[in-house]
């Protein structure tokens, strides 16, 4: 069974993440979602509870999805039995950024954990939760960049529902 852990923010899901999620469902046994809190970012727009919730809702239907949360990739990875750790790459600053983080992550796993990266398809290679939350307040339509479900939370949360 080879299972990859596939960590993120996840502030929100967007299509180009669910575009990775299903490329390596594909190509793995099983794809772990780990929502986790990225130190480096203000929390923004949704909770880790309610992105928790979210992406569980996005792949309830999945078998071979799982989505938790924790605090440290490297520990999850390990703690779950996974070859290694998924990134999605879309353009040299992610590969700059991804290349020295898996450095990282392999010092500290003692050589344990690896990591794969993926290209998201081209019609999704350009999407960031950040651009989606700006143009979304904006007032601009997101559904081109999100699924319907986030839309409508997204839109909740705005009228404060
Ligand atoms: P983090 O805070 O860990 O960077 P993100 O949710 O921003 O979490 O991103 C999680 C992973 O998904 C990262 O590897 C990021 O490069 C990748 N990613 C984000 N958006 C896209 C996209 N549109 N296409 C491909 N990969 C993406």
């Amino acid at each position: 069974m080879t299972r990859v852990l596939y960590p993120g923010s996840f502030n929100p899901i967007t299509k180009g993440h669910m575009n990775i999620i299903e490329q390596a469902s594909k190509i793995f046994d099983e794809v772990i979602i780990a929502v986790l809190q990225n130190p480096a970012k203000k929390e923004g727009l949704f909770t880790i509870e309610e992105r928790l919730k979210l992406v569980k809702k996005l792949y309830e239907e999945k078998n071979n999805i799982k989505v938790i949360t924790g605090e440290c990739a490297v520990d999850i990875a390990l703690l779950n039995d996974c070859k290694a750790i998924l990134r999605g790459i879309r353009n040299f600053n992610d590969f700059d950024y991804e290349a020295s983080v898996r450095e990282f992550n392999k010092d500290i796993s003692n050589n344990q954990i690896n990591t794969i990266c993926l290209f998201a398809d081209k019609e999704y290679a350009f999407i960031s939760s950040t651009a989606v939350k700006e143009i979304f307040n904006l007032g601009k339509d997101i559904s081109k960049y999100v699924d319907p479900l986030i839309e409508q939370k997204m839109l909740i949360k705005k009228r404060g529902i």
